[in-house]
């Protein structure tokens, strides 16, 4: 099981990466607002997990599984966020409650929120 905290991690070295290929552990620290040694610290349970790939004094990359987490975070974070602002017209806290849902959301209830959004625009529309 990957817990939210380590879900965040994923999150955040996935968007470093995107930029930069490789994340250092500074600049995961500085992004999540978190001492060196609490990134260190994760980082070698996700390496023990299978879910990112660390060398000693190299830069650290997301494995295969630890990037389909990262993004499977990042599309549920989006598709609630659309939902509370779009839908349900909540603009101002649409995203920090975003940031929690996203990682206890279910498959069922985002399919939900899928489909009415989708409803609601052609609604809209027509
Ligand atoms: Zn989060």
């Amino acid at each position: 099981m990957v817990s939210v905290r380590e879900e965040d991690y994923l999150k955040n070295i996935y968007e470093i990466t995107k930029t930069k290929k490789l994340a250092k552990t500074r600049e995961i620290a500085r992004k999540m607002r978190v001492s060196d040694a609490s990134v260190s610290e994760i980082i070698a349970k996700l390496k023990e997990k299978g879910l990112v790939i660390k060398e000693p004094y190299k830069e650290i990359r997301l494995t295969k599984k630890g990037e389909e987490i990262a993004k499977d975070t990042i599309k549920k974070h989006e598709t609630v966020e659309r939902f509370l602002s779009d839908v349900l017209k909540i603009k101002r806290d649409a995203h920090r409650e975003a940031e929690k849902l996203e990682h206890i959301i279910s498959k069922k209830s985002l399919e939900k929120m899928c489909v009415f959004s989708d409803l609601k625009n052609m609604l809209l529309k027509y």
